[in-house]
C-alpha cells in the first residue's frame, strides 16, 4: 500500500476504525491550539484545577500538538462507547460513574489505537507518532471538536449529535498527512441549563467551565485528602466520580449500550446493596476491585471508604 494518497489512507483509516469498534472517529489538522491559550491559562490561574498540578505541566505541549509528536501533521481522534448494558443495582443509592463499571479503558481505548496504528503504518511506513488516552498533555475535547466529532456542552463534556456524550476518547498523533474533517463549530446546547442547574455542588461556573475543586467526579477520584466537610451532604450518593451532568442532558437519550465486552458490568456493581459497599474491606476491595483491573482500583482502599462514608452521610445510611 506504499504510495497512497492521503485521500486513500483517510478512506481506509476511518473504516479500520469504525471495524475496531471506535463509535465515531475524525481528523485534524496538528496545529497549535491558540484559541485556546487564552482560556486554559486563565483556568490555571484561577485554580480551578484543584490539586491537579500536572494539568499545569506541559503547557506549550498541551497547546501544541507538534510538540508532543516530531513533524505532527494529523490528530485522529477517536471514541469509544460505555453506556453500560447493564446498570447499577437500582436498589443501592452510593453510586458508581458509569465509565467505572467495568474494566479499565485506558488498556481497552490503546489497545484499539495500537491496532488502528498498526493499519496506518501498513499505509504509511514512513508514519511515526504516539498514541493518547486521557491522558494529561493532550486537550482530548478540543481536539474531537476540531476533528468534527460533536461540541463541548456546558457540561465541558464532549456531546456527539445523536450519540450523547458517554464516551471514551483516544488520540493518535502521526507525522502522516490526512485529509481533516471540518471543526464542528455549530453548539446543540441552545437554551438549556440543566447540567448547570444539576450539579448538588454548583462546580459549572459558566457554560463550560468547571470549577474541579467542587466536582464530585474530581472530589472522589482526584482529590487524595478527605472529601470537605462543605461537600459531604451534597455527594448524592456518589462513592466514585459523578454522572449527574450527563445523566439530565436531553442529547444522551440517544444513548445505546455498548457493544465492548470489556465494559459489563462487574458484578458488585451490579448485585451489591448499600450494605455491601459499606462493608467492603481492604481483602475485599483487592479481590472485587484491583483483581478485575477496575476504575475503582485506581484510588486507595482508604479514598474509597472515605468516599462511601461522605456519600452516606447525606443518605443517612
Ligand atoms: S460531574 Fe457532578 S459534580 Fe461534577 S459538574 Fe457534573 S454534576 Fe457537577
Ligand atoms: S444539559 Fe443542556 S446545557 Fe448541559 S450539556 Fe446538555 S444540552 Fe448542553
Amino acid at each position: 500500500m506504499q504510495g497512497s494518497t492521503p485521500q486513500e489512507i483517510t478512506g481506509i483509516i476511518k473504516r479500520e476504525a469504525l471495524q475496531l469498534g471506535f463509535a465515531a472517529c475524525g481528523i485534524a489538522i496538528a496545529s497549535q491550539l491558540t484559541r485556546h491559550e487564552a482560556p486554559l491559562k486563565d483556568w490555571l490561574k484561577e485554580g480551578l484545577h484543584g490539586t491537579m498540578g500536572y494539568m499545569k505541566n506541559h503547557l506549550e505541549k498541551r497547546l501544541d500538538p507538534r510538540m508532543l509528536v516530531e513533524g505532527a501533521r494529523s490528530v485522529i481522534v477517536v471514541a469509544v462507547n460505555y453506556f453500560p448494558k447493564e446498570q447499577q443495582n437500582p436498589r443501592a443509592s452510593l453510586i458508581v460513574s458509569k465509565y467505572a463499571y467495568g474494566f479499565d479503558y485506558h488498556f481497552i481505548v490503546k489497545e484499539k489505537l495500537r491496532r488502528l496504528e498498526e493499519k496506518l503504518k501498513e499505509l504509511a511506513p514512513l508514519h511515526q507518532g504516539r498514541i493518547f488516552t486521557d491522558s494529561a498533555p493532550v486537550l482530548e475535547r478540543v481536539w474531537a471538536v476540531q476533528a468534527g466529532l460533536g461540541w463541548t456542552g456546558k457540561n465541558g463534556c464532549l456531546i456527539i449529535p445523536r450519540k450523547g456524550s458517554f464516551f471514551f476518547l483516544g488520540e493518535l498523533i502521526t507525522n502522516i498527512e490526512l485529509v481533516p474533517d471540518a471543526a464542528f463549530e455549530k453548539d446543540f446546547c441552545g437554551n438549556c441549563r440543566r447540567c448547570m442547574e444539576a450539579c448538588p455542588t454548583q462546580a459549572i461556573v459558566a457554560p463550560g467551565k468547571l470549577d474541579a475543586r467542587r466536582c464530585i467526579s474530581y472530589l472522589t477520584i482526584e482529590l487524595k485528602d478527605r472529601i470537605p466537610d462543605e461537600f459531604r451532604e451534597k455527594m448524592q450518593g456518589r462513592i466514585f466520580g459523578c454522572d449527574i451532568c450527563q445523566d439530565v442532558c436531553p442529547h444522551n437519550r440517544f444513548s445505546e449500550p455498548t457493544g465492548e465486552i470489556a465494559f459489563n458490568t462487574l458484578e458488585p456493581i451490579k448485585n451489591w446493596e448499600n450494605k455491601n459497599w459499606e462493608s467492603l474491606d481492604r481483602q475485599g476491595f483487592n479481590q472485587m476491585f484491583k483483581k478485575a483491573s477496575s476504575p475503582l482500583s485506581r484510588i486507595k482502599f482508604e479514598k474509597l471508604r472515605d468516599n462511601i462514608e461522605a456519600a452516606g452521610s447525606e443518605t443517612g445510611h
